[in-house]
């Protein structure tokens, strides 16, 4: 079979297309035939050798996929070859024809959901329902802000807080991301990218503010965030690619919070209701991966260029 293979840390042309062994079940795991693999922000950290978790040399990219159960191990009692399945973790790597993961790992894919939305579902679903439910402990009728919503994360962000009956708010920089955002059932969008945009959000709020502040690129905004928080209000870190000074009275003045999110420090039990939450979500229609662009497998070095490039659009996708 075809995997992505990284010899050494690097630019994205460090992922080369190479012919690997299949990969075989032993007891408890399961392998996947892939139909659609999901690209993320962290898997271009981890290739540039920058992130501070490194995988042992050589490794083949990615947690993300959607496909068809080929093998079980022994002991694997509830998922069957040729199961629809979507992954959350996989022990040889995403990026590629055929995944082994543990059964822990493997999770159905509802009908109404295709396998290129299932490639969608692990990393960004999983982040958005631990970062508003978990960690921003967020309420109906509050209002949120999803600063950075055009992404990956930030659809999945913006589905999550209209179905809870929150006031939702959210942020592109394009207009196609804007109308995208707006289409997820977002009440207003505004551009990050526009001097005094979030003067905007005071209006919009009647002088209140945000109680949740789901914040993709906090380097940048953190310190403004803690401006147009509410009473009480909670921003949360979900993504960070550098540096920034606050000011803390900032936070003093709201009793504000600003919580933190690691999606792989989420307990055994709280992925149990990450995945049983977004089980339900899928089949119910109310979580619908946005897949913004497919590339072949090969084209893994593009993708991660792609997917840090300005102008998101939902999800990116390899093929295998
Ligand atoms: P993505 O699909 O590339 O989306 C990035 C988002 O950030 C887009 O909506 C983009 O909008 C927006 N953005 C760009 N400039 C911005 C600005 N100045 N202010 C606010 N937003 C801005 O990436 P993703 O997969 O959604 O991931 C988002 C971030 O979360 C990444 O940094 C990723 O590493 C991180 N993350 C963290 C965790 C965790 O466990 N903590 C898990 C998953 C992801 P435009 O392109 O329209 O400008």
């Amino acid at each position: 079979m075809k995997a992505i293979r990284v010899h050494q840390f690097g630019s994205p042309d460090v992922m080369r297309l190479e012919e690997c062994p299949e990969p075989t079940p032993n007891e408890g795991q399961v392998v996947v035939r892939a139909h659609a693999v999901g690209v993320n922000p962290v898997e271009t950290y981890i290739r540039s050798g920058a992130f501070p978790v490194k995988p042992q040399l050589p490794y083949t990219p990615g947690s993300d996929a959607a496909g068809t159960v080929e093998a079980v191990g022994q002991g694997v009692a509830r998922i069957h070859v040729g199961d629809r399945v979507f992954i959350s973790g996989a022990h040889s790597g995403a990026y590629a024809e055929q995944i082994l993961c543990g059964a822990e790992e493997i999770h159905p894919l509802p009908d109404n959901v295709d396998f290129k939305q299932g490639a969608a579902i692990n990393i960004p679903y999983a982040t958005a329902y631990r970062a508003l439910h978990q960690r921003g402990h967020a309420l109906p009728s509050e209002i949120l802000l999803v600063h950075g919503a055009s992404g990956a994360v930030g659809t999945a962000c913006v589905q999550l807080g209209v179905a809870f009956g929150m006031t939702t708010i959210g942020t592109a920089g394009t207009d196609r991301g804007a109308q995208l955002v707006r289409d997820q059932g977002a009440s207003h969008v505004l551009n990050h990218h526009e001097q005094g945009y979030l003067d905007r959000l005071m209006d919009l709020t009647n002088g209140h503010g945000a109680d949740v502040i789901l914040e993709m690129l906090s380097d940048v905004n953190l310190a403004n965030d803690l401006t147009v928080l509410g009473p009480g209000g909670r921003v949360i870190v979900v993504g960070c690619r550098g540096t920034i000074e606050i000011n803390p009275r900032e936070m003093m003045m709201r009793e504000a919070d600003i919580r933190g999110v690691q999606l792989p420090k989420a307990t055994p039990e709280e992925k149990r209701s990450i995945y049983a939450a977004l089980g339900a979500g899928l089949c119910g229609g109310v979580l619908r991966p946005i897949v913004g662009r497919e590339m072949a497998l090969a084209e893994a070095p593009r993708s991660h260029e792609a997917v840090l490039a300005p102008g998101a659009y939902g999800k990116i996708v390899l093929l295998p």
